[in-house]
């Protein structure tokens, strides 16, 4: 069986090195496949470390830890959570597991991120109706690190706790502090087309000892402290397996390379497509900032090409390449119709102008020439 086309460039496949097998073998020599095992705590220990949070506790994906997050934060039953409107569904879906409405912020035109304007805006709307909301949720899309300086102090004067989603955000930083630790709870993900992979994982971190607790609690179906099952919490089965933290731990080996090999896809690009004046690159990194670049993406101005990003994106599939379009905003999704939102322009006019591109790390010159050929002979 041909498991995969080797012609084809694929957006952001998964890059493995040569250790994540040998900690996946010490699983199961020591015969830890199950339940728990030392590679958890590893991987768990690796995050601390490269992030400086206190405590890291590794969960099936990314979703269950914004789950658990939120749990953390109190958000309960017909609660608000604001959330950027600019991101994957998975940022907000566990809003609504937990019975509470999404209330939606626009992006600012830099960083693509929540804008503080409209978040300041929302609040006092919020406030204004009765409804303050419970808690936060701030993303950092592509890698790209939000406004937070402006963003947390907004949070603060409200006192409205922040939950960071940093999935696509790994190994970036913002004032030389990796993202994830700036909020109350900060959230990672190791699915599969994410900068580093488990093929499916998360992590959770705090620095409060009794959330870390309280999360593993959760997260391995809340027993509580007695010889036989007694439950009087609802739990959940969302802890990783000590095989995928395995890789994980392999895979924390590698970060800065990982990092380092996305921003030259994104420096390459640019460069290459200097002169092609309908491209134009964004996100920008706040002073200060590095992105991981996890992916890099594009945006095209119609006064300069009749092209439109799915015209682009389907010549690129005529040519064996897989480009993405960005995400749609959660806004403009019929699933959350009837959540408020303030603003909306900014990332409706970003999506309908934008495209991601393949940003794999294993990307070769020769793949990216050919992504480059590509937009070029569409892009006039
Ligand atoms: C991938 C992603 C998630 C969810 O992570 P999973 O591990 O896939 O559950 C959440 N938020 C954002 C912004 C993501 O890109």
């Amino acid at each position: 069986m041909r498991s995969r086309d080797h012609d084809r460039i694929y957006l952001s496949p998964p890059h493995l090195g040569r250790h994540e097998l040998n900690y996946v073998h010490k699983a199961f020599e020591d015969n830890w496949i199950a339940p728990t095992g030392p590679n958890i705590t590893g991987f768990e220990q690796d995050v601390c470390q490269y992030t400086g949070a206190a405590y890291a506790v590794a969960l099936a994906s990314g979703t269950a830890a914004i789950h658990l997050g939120l749990i953390l934060l109190g958000v309960e039953p017909g609660d608000d959570v604001l959330c950027s409107s600019f991101t994957f569904v998975a940022t907000a879906n566990p809003i609504v597991y937990q019975g509470a409405t999404p209330v939606f912020v626009d992006s600012e035109p830099n960083t693509w991120n929540m804008c503080p304007v409209r978040l300041r805006e929302a609040i006092e709307d919020r406030i204004r109706v009765g409804k303050k909301p419970k808690a936060l949720i701030l993303v950092h899309l592509y890698g790209t690190p939000a406004q937070l300086h402006e963003l947390l102090n907004i949070a603060a004067e409200f006192e409205i706790p922040v939950l960071e989603d940093a999935a696509e955000a790994l190994g970036s930083h913002y004032a030389d502090r990796p993202l994830g630790t700036f909020g109350a709870v900060g959230v990672f993900s190791f699915n599969g087309n994410k900068i580093l992979t488990t093929s499916s994982g998360g992590m959770l971190v705090t620095n409060r000892q009794d959330w870390a607790q309280q999360a593993l609690f959760l997260a391995t179906q809340a027993k509580d402290q007695a010889p036989y099952y007694q439950h009087s919490t609802t739990g959940y089965n969302y802890r990783l397996s000590n095989i995928l933290a395995g890789i994980g731990r392999g895979q924390m080996e590698l970060l800065e390379d990982r990092v380092k090999k996305r921003r030259e896809i994104y420096a390459w690009y640019k460069e290459k497509l200097r002169e092609v004046s309908a491209i134009s690159f964004g996100p920008h990194e706040p002073v200060g900032s590095r992105s991981n670049r996890w992916l890099t993406t594009i945006l095209l101005d119609a006064n300069q090409t009749s092209a439109t990003p799915e015209q682009v994106r389907q010549h690129l599939e005529s040519r064996n390449i897989e480009a993405r379009p960005l995400w749609k905003p959660l806004h403009q999704q019929p699933l959350f119709a009837s959540s408020p939102t303030y603003g909306g322009a900014v990332c409706n006019d970003l999506f309908m102008r934008g495209l991601c591109l393949p940003s794999g790390s294993s990307m070769t010159e020769d793949d990216l020439q050919r992504v480059v050929d590509a937009l070029r002979e569409v892009v006039l």
